[in-house]
């Protein structure tokens, strides 16, 4: 397992952790603003999300490529199946390439895929998640041509019903064997995986070839928002080393990617703050 106790050149920024993946939250700095902050620290990398990029991607990448950190990944396709998805499939699919030809703009090498809940008129996972293999193999295609990968993320179960009915590694690890598309993956992030007993199991079966991104942040004992109310790495009951563990044993060595949702707490602050305890915590507790 790789020591990061006095190297952080792994560590990268998810601008959800500054509020950014939301309208009204967080402290409102620019892409440029972020990639200075995350540069003058020594982060390896930053991950965006669309409503940060408009029209922009290239310069941005760009801006990110001069200041010597990389641009890890994309947040997210839109949801394609279930309550919150686009209104047809057709508004999907081209939701979806956009997502994609913007990830290719901004040359990062991976787009996140959240998958969106159960299908109205279905019950059940299972009809959800057929609808996904075939919206999905779609995509891969269509990402293939440009250079992208795509990285399923499983959410956390009580998210089964509106954002997304994909919500085990195990399944996770079924779809991208059912789709078999060299370009997609999966994205595995703390904050959904932590309570899962089997999960260095499932990681292991994944294996190398599959696991495209690892998200980091904790689990509060206490949660009160089950969307907003993530903990900084540290302040919770999830198993950070031990996760890490299982995710480098099963063959991962990429960037982590610190992902910290919270609005009453971290989006508060001054974001020169939380970029600096997210690097202190990375050390310590990571
Ligand atoms: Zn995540």
């Amino acid at each position: 397992m790789r020591d990061f106790s006095n190297d952080h050149s792994a560590l990268a920024l998810n601008t959800a952790t500054l509020g950014h993946n939301l309208d009204g939250f967080g402290a409102g700095w620019s892409p440029e603003q972020v990639i200075d902050g995350c540069a003058a620290r020594g982060y390896g990398g930053v991950v965006f999300w669309r409503r940060e990029i408009g029209a922009n991607a290239i310069a941005i990448s760009e801006r990110a490529k001069s200041a010597g950190l990389k641009v890890a990944g994309l947040c997210r396709s839109p949801f394609l199946v279930g309550p919150l998805a686009p209104k047809d499939k057709d508004a999907i699919r081209d939701d979806f390439r956009s997502s994609i030809d913007m990830a290719a703009g901004l040359t990062a090498p991976i787009l996140t895929i959240v998958v969106g809940g159960v299908e109205p008129g279905t019950k059940g996972m299972r009809d959800s998640l057929k609808l996904v293999a075939e919206r999905v193999a779609d995509a891969c295609e269509y990402a293939e041509k440009v250079g992208v990968r795509l990285a399923l993320e499983p959410l956390h179960p009580v998210y089964g019903g509106d954002r997304s009915c994909l919500v085990t590694v195990r399944d996770a690890v079924d779809l991208c064997n059912a789709v078999n598309a060299t370009n997609l993956g999966l994205a595995i992030d703390v904050y959904h995986v932590w309570w899962d007993t089997d999960l260095a199991a499932q990681l292991k079966r994944a294996g190398e070839n599959l696991i495209y991104g690892f998200h980091l942040c904790d689990w509060l004992s206490e949660t009160r928002d089950i969307l907003l109310d993530r903990g900084m790495m540290g302040d919770g009951v999830a198993d950070l080393r031990g996760i890490r563990h299982a995710v480098e044993e099963a063959g991962y060595n990429g960037v982590c990617e610190v992902e910290v949702f919270s609005k009453d707490n971290w989006w508060k602050r001054d974001p020169n703050e939380v970029l600096d305890v997210v690097v202190e915590r990375f050390r310590a507790v990571c």
